[in-house]
């Protein structure tokens, strides 16, 4: 094989002898990718399309002995390295440009024991994969509504979905994880063995080592589930608003109802002329029974006079996928995001405000309602700290070309800073983009010395640094 030039973690490239490369190849039982070659265009590609990066070396991982064979040359060698899972990350940190990239996607096996309902899960599932299985005996644990994301960066970061309310974070529902450590240990962690790592890993992000197998509490769940999408005009939104985040302190557990703003999909119980306006979307779920499930949205049927609605029982799987033809992988994307506790009227004009001037089509603003269990923890019971939100915000910036990235930019950082004075202070780390390694530090809050101390003992030398980096402390 002929040398292969790569970047080291120092910012020099090193020429690795091709006996060197052909080593590693011969010990794994899954790929490695050069550029060019079959598979690394797919490797390198992740969701965000303003990601393009070009890693120099990709290990396509089969199993976890090609995991630690790729963390160790990456350690001997001193490189730039890089971990994909689901490859959603907006920030692109699944993707290095010149290092190594290990690429866990292809490991995507999710068994289920029905009867202790636990999850068993390999750190290249995504969501949908994980759905399938769990469902298929009824179960299910808090995941986001995407269903092409990856399970391992949702949970790493922290994770919530439709019935965070009822069940707490992903992080809450995380019972053990097999880890390989930057000296390339395997080893166990959970509440009682290597607490201190697990505690980091509930929340710290790829920081600390590399997960090869996730386990999660399972709970009763559907098939069928009572969700549901109610449309307001734009012109409706502040009074539809003021009443949500009244509906929001006084409804139960079971119920979720998150808050978009956008222009209307051609969604088909919407009349054509609605199609392309500005409008508030009111998205339902209830994770109880179905006829109490009505009654609790009711509410939301009234907030105006809606321009149409759809509410009914359908499979849990298929609203996890239904807001996937919004999300689908290729577009350019710019994310800005805020905690909220509560929505002050400041907040709800100047959401109005931007919704007025979206500049591309399929942008957004949404209100991902979480609260209930997410709130009950104490906010150092894992490196994940905000357990006062109650709202997380994220604004949408989507669009198709480079020439509309500057304009979507402003209005997303625009929209960023006139609300931040409303805002907790907190931010999710999984809705951080590349250029916000400036705000890790509030991504933790009160945890970050902690998190620093732990990723000194996992990872001195910071191997794992693509990520929302917590450096090791001095
Ligand atoms: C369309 C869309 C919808 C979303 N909706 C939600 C939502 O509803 N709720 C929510 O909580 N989040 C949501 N997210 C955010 C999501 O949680 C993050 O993007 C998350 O990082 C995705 O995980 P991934 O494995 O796909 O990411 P990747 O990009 O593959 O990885 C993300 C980070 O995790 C690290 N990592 C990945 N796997 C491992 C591993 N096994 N061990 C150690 N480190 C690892 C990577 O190095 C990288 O730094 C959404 C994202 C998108 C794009």
């Amino acid at each position: 094989m002929a040398p292969v030039s790569i970047r080291r973690s120092d910012g020099d490239s090193v020429t690795l002898d091709g006996s060197a490369v052909e080593s590693l190849k011969a010990d794994l039982r899954g790929s490695l990718l050069l550029p060019g070659e079959d598979g690394y265009e797919k490797s390198r590609t992740v969701w965000n399309a303003m990601i393009d990066r070009r890693p120099a070396l990709v290990v396509h991982c089969a199993g976890v002995n090609d995991i630690k064979q790729a963390v160790d040359f990456a350690r001997t060698h001193g490189l730039l390295t890089s971990v994909k899972g689901g490859g959603h990350n907006i920030a692109g940190s699944a993707v290095c440009d010149g290092g190594l990239l290990i690429d866990l996607s292809g490991m995507r096996s999710v068994r289920i024991d029905p009867g202790a309902h636990v999850a068993h899960v390999e750190p290249g599932a995504t969501l949908g994969d994980f759905d399938a299985e769990a469902q298929a005996f009824g179960l299910a644990t808090p995941l986001g509504i995407n269903s092409t994301t990856g399970v391992a960066g949702l949970v790493l970061g922290g994770g919530f979905g439709w019935f965070s309310r009822k069940h707490g974070m992903t992080i809450d529902n995380l019972l053990a994880v097999d880890v390989i450590t930057a000296d390339g240990r395997f080893v166990r962690a959970n509440g009682r063995e290597n607490a201190d790592l697990f505690w980091a890993l509930r929340g710290g992000g790829g920081n600390f080592g590399i997960v090869t197998r996730f386990e999660f509490q399972l709970h009763p769940l559907g098939p069928g589930v009572l969700t549901g999408l109610v449309v307001y005009p734009l012109k409706e939104a502040a009074s539809a608003l003021k009443q949500y985040r009244q509906f929001a302190k006084e409804q139960s557990d079971e119920t979720t109802v998150w808050a978009v703003l956008r222009k209307a999909p051609p969604l088909p119980f919407l009349p054509p002329e609605v199609h392309g306006t500005e409008v508030i979307v009111f998205a339902l779920f209830h994770a109880g029974d179905t006829e109490a499930g009505r009654k609790a949205v009711e509410p939301v049927r009234h907030f105006g006079k809606a321009l149409g609605e759809f509410i009914g029982v359908q499979p849990y799987r298929s609203w996890q996928q239904a807001f996937d033809p919004l999300l689908t992988p290729g577009a350019r994307n710019y994310w800005k995001s805020h905690n909220f506790a509560d929505l002050s009227d400041g907040a709800i004009e100047t959401t109005i405000k931007y919704v007025g001037n979206l500049p591309s089509p399929h942008c957004e603003i949404f209100f991902g309602q979480i609260g209930g269990a997410t709130m009950r923890p104490a906010a150092d019971s894992a490196a994940y700290p905000h357990r006062n939100a109650m709202y997380v915000c994220n604004v949408h910036g989507r669009w198709d070309t480079p020439a509309e990235d500057r304009k979507g930019m402003e209005w997303a950082r625009g929209f960023f800073r006139d609300t931040a004075p409303h805002a907790t202070g907190g931010v999710y780390v999984n809705f951080l983009t590349d250029d916000e390694s400036d705000r890790v530090k509030a991504a933790y809050g009160p945890n970050f010395h902690r998190l620093a101390e732990i990723k000194k003992k996992y990872d001195p030398q910071n191997l794992f640094r693509i990520n929302q980096n917590i450096r090791p402390a001095v």
